[in-house]
Order: structure tokens, then sequence, then C-alpha cells
């Protein structure tokens, strides 16, 4: 598989795209919540969706449109619908496709947040599930066989750094008509499963696609539905088929619309969706540039961190997913690296040491952000959860920015020296 991003293609089209090359050329922001129809006819046309414009604002707006558009093609996509964060994005696409008594696939370790929702929120709902490891496949296919409804995974493995057989889990969700949604949050430009067969591609875009930090925001991204023979015609997707026949290629668009976000409305708004796309603009530049720092920081601290302090990359030849990385993540695989300090206290010591990087909670941000793990973000889940998702005390996560990597790995060294 080559997998190589052409970085100065995606430079060109992202700022193309963003911007117009006549009138404004930022974008414009349409803040509007309603909009006048012409007459009753349009109205009905509207609604109908046979007459393409705005509706009311949940469910779709102007400058949500002009990033929709930008992000499908980004992706290889035929549409996209904006969210109001990643986790909107994500529930949006659960609740579209699932309902009590269907059964969720989750492989690998994933964000918290996804965690709960599919372990305490969906199961409220009825909806049961399973988590495996990235290569159990085993188990992927013993559920694919029983009749899951959706697959999800995750990119890059956040916090744990594992990184999955993207295409083989693609081909087998295939195999069996299953649809399959990844978060594509770390590796925007670097991964693109639509053009390796998946259906759904979801984003948290508060991260890598903004770099900013100024706006919360998702999206999902969809590949087109096949006019014959396509898995939403499978006969578990039985409740689904009124739309497909009506909507064609375009439906999980009106799936995802008329089954989530007109009830419970996780909708972006214009003035975020406006902030992502300054943010996407110089989204190719900022990978390439994040993507090779991390790679050296992670070498740094592999040659120079001080007994008691080791360094996670993928990248390291310590690493079990070194092989998987060079061959299917060769332009890197996220701004993500973790440190081992062995226990609580010596990871806390260290982070109140540091001088330039930030501690925060985010990822994907334009500056390098730290946190510890277990006293934070998964300070609720139990020792069976945080075993599989590859969290223990003495780790901390590390997102790496647009600094100077030799200033950043020197910040990690004088700390965990002074341990
Ligand atoms: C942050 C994050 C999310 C959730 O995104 P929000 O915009 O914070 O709702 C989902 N998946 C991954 C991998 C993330 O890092």
């Amino acid at each position: 598989m080559n997998n190589t991003t052409d970085f100065d293609y995606f430079n060109t089209l992202l700022v193309h795209s963003v911007g117009s090359s006549t009138g404004p050329i930022a974008p414009a922001i349409m803040p509007s919540a309603a909009f006048g129809y012409e007459n009753a006819e349009e109205a009905e046309g509207i609604f109908s969706a046979t007459v393409n414009k705005p509706l009311y604002a949940r469910v779709g707006n102007p400058t949500n449109g002009k990033l929709e558009g930008i992000v499908a093609k980004m992706e290889g996509g035929l549409g996209a619908i904006a969210t109001s964060s990643g986790m909107g994005a994500i529930s949006m696409v659960c609740t579209a496709f699932l309902s009590a008594g269907d059964e969720l696939l989750c492989i690998g370790g994933f964000f918290g947040g996804t965690y709960s929702l599919v372990n305490e929120t969906l199961a409220r709902f009825g909806v049961t599930n399973s988590f495996c490891e990235v290569d159990d496949f085993v188990h992927i296919e013993d559920t694919l066989k029983r009749g899951v409804k959706m697959v999800i995974f995750e990119s890059v493995g956040n916090p744990s750094l594992t990184l999955p057989d993207v295409q083989r889990i693609i081909d087998l969700c295939n195999q069996y008509e299953t649809v399959v949604m990844i978060d594509n949050t770390a590796t925007p430009l670097l991964l693109r499963p639509l053009t390796m067969g998946a259906d759904i591609v979801v984003h948290s875009s508060t991260k890598n696609m903004s770099g900013h930090s100024a706006a919360l925001g998702g999206v999902a991204v969809f590949r087109a539905v096949k006019e014959e023979g396509d898995k939403l015609l499978n006969p578990k997707y039985a409740d689904l088929h009124k739309i497909v026949k009506k909507m064609g290629k375009k439906s999980f668009i009106p799936i995802c619309k008329k089954r989530a976000i007109r009830d419970y409305g996780m909708t972006a708004n214009a003035f975020g969706s406006f902030m992502t796309m300054i943010g996407l603009e110089t989204l190719s530049l900022r990978v390439e540039r994040v993507n090779k720092s991390v790679e050296k920081i992670a070498a740094i601290l592999d040659e120079k961190l001080p007994e008691g302090v080791s360094v996670n990359h993928p990248s390291l030849l310590s690493s079990p997913d070194n092989a998987r990385y060079r061959s299917d993540f060769p332009d890197g695989c996220g701004p993500l690296l973790s440190l081992d300090c062995g226990t609580k206290e010596r990871a806390f010591a260290l982070l109140n040491k540091l001088n330039t990087v930030i501690l925060t909670a985010n990822i994907g941000d334009n500056r390098t952000l730290a946190l510890h793990m277990t006293s934070t973000i998964y300070s609720d889940f139990n020792e069976e959860a945080r075993k599989f998702l590859g969290v223990h005390e003495g780790l901390i996560r590390v997102s790496i920015g647009l600094e100077d990597p030799e200033t950043i790995a020197e910040d990690f060294l004088q700390a965990a020296k002074a341990l």
C-alpha cells in the first residue's frame, strides 16, 4: 500500500477551496438561523429536498455548507455534515444508524468521550457493544458474521498509539456488508479511509483541522451510495431503505439529517465553521511540519531521557507498531507521543517542571500540549477499562505543535533530569 501524502497538492487545494478568487477572498459568515422562502411552492420544494436552498439552520447553513464541501473533497468523499463538536459527529452517526437491540463493534483503544458514549449512553438506549484489540481478527470476523450493525475504530489509538490494519478491517466490513466509521481526527491528509473503501470518516475539527483552538467543531464525511448492490440495501438496514431508494447516491446525508441532526440538533454554527476554515487553509503545511517534528522529538527523547522515563512513538524501533508505521503511515501518524514516568507522582513532578509545554486536555493544537491521563480524562474509568485503553498511572500524553522541535525536546529533557 502506498499511502504517501502529496502535501503540496493539498496546500494548493485547501487555500483555493477556502478562499474565492473573486469577491471576498475569505469565506462569508451567514449567521441567520432562518431563511425566507420565495413562495409557498418553494417552501414545499425545500422541505421535500427538490429545491436546494437553506431550510432552517438546525438542518443546514451556507457557511457550514462551504466547510462541508471542502472537507468532502479533502477526504475523497461525496458529501459531509459539519457538527457542533467531534462528539456531535460521532453521536450523530451512531444514533442515525443504530436502534435499540442493534450491536456495535468497537476496535482498538478509544478517545474517552467515544468510549463513554458507547458504554454508557448508547447502552442506556439499548445498543449493545463489544470491544476488541486492533488485531483480534477472530473476534472481528465472528462479530461481523453475527450481523453487527456498525463497526467503529480510530486511525491511531489515543493515547495508546496502537495502529490498526486499516485496509484489512475495511475490506472485512465490506465483505460482510457492514457500515464502518473511522475517527480520523489524528491523521487528516495522512490517511484517507474513504479512498480505501470506508463508508464514513469523522473528525473532531477542534483538533488538527483548526489548530488554533478557537473553534469547537466536528465533521462527518460520507462515500457515495452505489446504484446497485450497495451494502445499505442489505436486509439488516431495512429501516433505511426508504431513504436510500428516494435519495440514491447522496443517501448518507439525509440518513444523518433526518434520523439525528433534525431531532438532536448537534449542528455546527456559522462562526465556528468560519473559524474551522481559517484553520483548514494551512492544514497541509502544519501536518507536514508537525509529523516531522514528532519523529525528531521522539528520537531525541529516546536517546537522551534519563533512566526511569521512556518515550513511546510508533516511529521508534522499540515500538511494537514500528513495521505498520513504516508501511502504512509513511508521513506520520499524527501529533501524539507519550511518556511513561512509572508513577503518578513522577509524572506530576515532570509536568510541573515544564517551561514551554502547555498543560491541557486538547490535542492537535499549534502549541505543544501535555496531560497526565489517569488523573484527568480517565479518572472515571475502572482498572479494566484503563488497561484495555492502554492508560496507566505513569502515562503522560503529549501533542506536538509547531514550535522548534529542539526547544520542545529540551523542555522535556530538563524536566525529566530534574526528577
Ligand atoms: C477530541 C476528540 C474527539 C471529540 O472531539 P470534540 O470536538 O472534543 O467533541 C473525538 N475523537 C478523537 C480522536 C478526539 O481526539
